[in-house]
């Protein structure tokens, strides 16, 4: 009995190691050519022809494997692909020894997502907040995965739960420039930023942040209710083709 057990329990595992691969191929081995076609709007549209973030650069990663490989969540317009690699290789002069994570984008064919009202057409990313403690990055709630859009923050920016952690406010004002410098570059400009009000503050208080207010990027001026309380543990960035 135990040892047909033992065996059931070996074909699932097999089977689902399978499926999961399966899944995976186009992750594997897909090429990003040509360029990608967004239509409609970030909250109703799709997109054609997307490219593929790479998991990981010398100072980013995604952040979840799952959203990766198997709910196709980590696709493109092709100009944001360049947008958000050029814009990590600026962080890399800019930002040294820091470490990002960039969090969901769109499905392979745009259209609705699990957890995002918008991110249909291509043209939103999300990207986590960088994390500090005296003056230091800390990395350990990077790794939750898919769990991190549900980590909490203070109207201050200090994680609810480890108020010695807080964001760190003026790397992420350096990242916002160097996208928006790159954006431009790639035929395209920042549309909007959503960052829960109660932090935008905190944010504008920093070097980079009184930067980013002077070149006028637009960040949200309202958010009521869950689309504010989602916003502290990632900003969410739209572009546009210009
Ligand atoms: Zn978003």
């Amino acid at each position: 009995m135990v040892r047909k057990g033992k065996k059931v329990a070996k074909w699932s595992l097999l089977l689902a190691g399978l499926t999961l691969l399966v899944f995976s191929i186009p992750e594997l081995f897909g090429h990003n050519t040509g360029m990608s076609s967004s239509h409609g709007s970030v909250g109703s549209g799709k997109l054609e022809n997307a490219w593929l973030l790479p998991y990981r650069g010398p100072n980013f990663r995604y952040f979840s494997p799952l959203s990766y490989y198997i709910l196709d969540n980590a696709y493109t317009h092709s100009s944001v692909y360049q947008t958000i690699l050029e814009a990590y290789q600026t962080c890399e002069t800019t930002c040294p020894g820091i470490r990002f994570r960039l969090m969901e984008l769109s499905h392979k064919t745009g259209g609705q997502m699990l957890i995002h009202r918008t991110h249909q057409n291509g043209m939103s990313a999300d990207f986590m907040v960088p994390k500090k403690r005296d003056e230091k990055q800390v990395r350990i709630y990077d790794k939750l995965g898919l769990w991190h859009y549900l980590l909490d923050f203070t109207p201050s920016g200090a994680l609810a739960f480890d108020r010695s952690v807080a964001i760190d406010f003026e790397t992420m004002g350096k990242h916002i420039l160097a996208l928006d410098e790159a954006a431009r570059k790639n035929g395209l400009r920042i549309k909007k930023v959503l960052l829960r009000i109660e932090l935008k503050d905190d944010f504008y208080n920093t070097e980079s942040g009184r930067k980013v207010q002077q070149k006028g990027i637009y960040f949200a001026q309202s958010l009521t209710g869950w689309a504010n309380r989602v916003h502290d543990d990632h900003y969410h960035v739209d572009f546009e083709i210009y």
